[in-house]
């Protein structure tokens, strides 16, 4: 079975570990959000596609949630005494990848093209996609003002509430090599529990993938990023709140309308099920805080295909 996900970092990442100790690695492909992309000390960091990379790698680091294990910040520190930026916290093992992506860049080859050569140097059989190749930015409109994600999101902690966001290339942005394809060619779709605002929108905002998702002949299924209408970490549930007007399962599902067929709800939310209309719910323990818990959740949401 060749199964396709979408998916944010942290939440998306930890899914997408679980899942590949149940489907064989090499039938999953992981279509990643590139809207938290951003450029540090001239190197090209992206966010996303790093924690899932880390996590299917197991070189991630399970506390702190994000980044490396063992991680070491001397490069950082040394920038930040000449003056440089030091507001996006990068360790030196992680600086490592992104000097070989930015490098991979500069010389004209694809995003694509590169984080296909970081899975193949950690080894892995699994299939990693950026949802495009072009430059899209993930925007959010407050009341302090517009921000880039990354301004928003680490900079300012993201207090600020979010009113809108916005995909800055969008509109041009075609599907990276593979993704039309692994969307074809998956007999599952899945959305991973990421947030569905600035996680999974932004790779819904490339049409054609959206599109491609729309059009769909296979179930998709997406898990709640929520935990009894809590998000685990993070703005999910403050924006919810205010752009879907709650944080029950039904507000999760109206973030993806006409796009899935069932919702993975926790067993938290198994009360609050209405007004999910065509929405299958599937109510499984969500919360992914080891290895067997990952793969429970992994298999509550590939149990939606029909055998
Ligand atoms: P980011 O790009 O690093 O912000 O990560 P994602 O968007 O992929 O994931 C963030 C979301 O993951 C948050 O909304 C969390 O609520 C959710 N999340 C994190 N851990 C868990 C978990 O164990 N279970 C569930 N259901 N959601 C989780
Ligand atoms: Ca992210």
């Amino acid at each position: 079975m060749k199964v396709t996900v979408l998916s944010g970092g942290v939440g998306g990442a930890r899914f997408v570990r679980g899942l590949v100790d149940v489907v064989p690695p090499a039938d999953v492909t992981v279509i990643g959000n590139v809207g938290d992309d951003v450029e540090v000390l001239g190197l090209h960091v992206s966010p996303d596609l790093d924690s899932i990379l880390y996590a299917l790698a197991d070189l991630n680091d399970e506390e702190r949630g994000w980044g490396r294990a063992g991680e070491t910040w001397e490069a950082l520190a040394a920038a930040a005494g000449w003056g440089g930026g030091s507001w996006v916290r990068l360790g030196d093992r992680d600086i490592g990848l992104h000097l070989v992506r930015t490098q991979a860049l500069r010389a004209g080859e694809p995003l694509s093209a590169a984080t296909r050569r970081l899975v193949a140097a950690a080894g892995l059989e699994t299939s990693l996609l950026p949802a495009t190749d072009d430059r899209l930015r993930t925007w959010l409109d407050t009341p302090a003002g517009s921000f880039a994600f990354q301004e928003w999101f680490v900079a300012r902690a993201h207090v600020d509430e979010v009113d809108a966001v916005r995909f800055e290339g969008a509109d041009a942005a075609t599907p990276a090599p593979g993704v039309l394809q692994a969307l074809a060619a998956a007999d599952l779709l899945l959305i991973a529990p990421s947030n569905p605002y600035v996680s999974i929108a932004p790779i819904l905002a490339v049409r054609a993938l959206r599109r491609a998702v729309e059009e769909r002949t296979v179930p998709c299924v997406a898990v709640s990023p929520l935990i009894g209408g809590r998000a685990v970490k993070g703005p999910a549930d403050r924006m919810l709140a205010r752009l879907a007007g709650g944080t029950t399962p039904a507000s999760v599902a109206s973030c993806y309308p006409g796009l899935v067929d069932a919702l993975v709800v926790d067993e938290a939310d198994a009360d609050a099920l209405g007004g999910l209309g065509e929405v299958r719910p599937i109510v499984a323990r969500t919360l992914m805080r080891d290895a067997d818990s990952r793969r429970r959740l992994a298999e509550a949401a590939l149990g939606a295909v029909p055998a």
